[in-house]
């Protein structure tokens, strides 16, 4: 089976493909010509996760899947959520952002925090959503130089590294985005 998955973030790619069984290959944006960029403006997750999915089977008419992706703050009434990637300012930019959050968290002590990944999957006209939720902390400092985002400062719960110290294979056993793609290969497994 191939089946669009809605992203140029080869991060999320590299993690994904890990987990994906032989006979579910992933075609990239590029591999379908889509060069422009997919509008994210909804207002949650599910809703920006849904937007991209969209706009590929409207546009191309192909089987796609789509992950959007929050970290959300006890302690900054949920924030950055819906707006992660953009948290510092228009650009995406990972160092900026965690700048940020450790900046406002300076004074907490409460440093509970969690990922959230929503991956909305369209394929044989219908459309169907998949949530991916870890619970964990935020460090004091960035540790560890694997992962992308956010990673080097979230450690999962009961754990004492960061995301950023976990090889992929570890980090997908336990994370949001695991958690969501593995819900979506069992769907993809035994429905289709
Ligand atoms: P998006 O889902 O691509 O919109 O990502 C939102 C923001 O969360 C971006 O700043 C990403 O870098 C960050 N992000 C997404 N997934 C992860 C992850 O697995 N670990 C850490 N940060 C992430």
């Amino acid at each position: 089976m191939k089946i669009v998955f809605a992203s140029n973030n080869l991060n999320k790619v590299r993690e994904i493909s890990n987990q994906l069984p032989d006979d579910i290959e992933i075609l990239s944006l590029a591999d379908i010509n889509c060069t422009e960029d997919i509008p994210e403006t909804g207002n949650t997750i599910e809703s920006n996760a849904i937007l991209k999915a969209n706009y590929v089977t409207e546009k191309y008419g192909l089987p796609c899947f789509a992950d959007d992706t929050g970290l959300e703050i006890e302690a900054l009434n949920g924030e950055p959520g819906v707006y992660s990637a953009r948290y510092a300012g228009k650009d995406k930019n990972d160092d900026k952002n965690i700048e940020l959050v450790l900046k406002k968290l300076a004074e907490q002590t409460n440093r509970k925090a969690r990922f959230k990944t929503v991956i909305a999957l369209n394929i044989d006209n219908e459309q169907h959503l998949f949530t991916g939720i870890v619970e964990g902390n935020i460090t004091h400092e960035k540790i560890g130089t694997n992962g992308f985002g956010y990673d080097p400062v979230f450690t999962p719960s009961g754990f004492d590294h960061t995301f950023a110290q976990m090889d992929i294979e570890q980090k997908n056993i336990i994370s949001h985005r695991g958690k969501a793609v593995k819900q979506l290969i069992y769907f993809l497994t035994n429905t289709k």
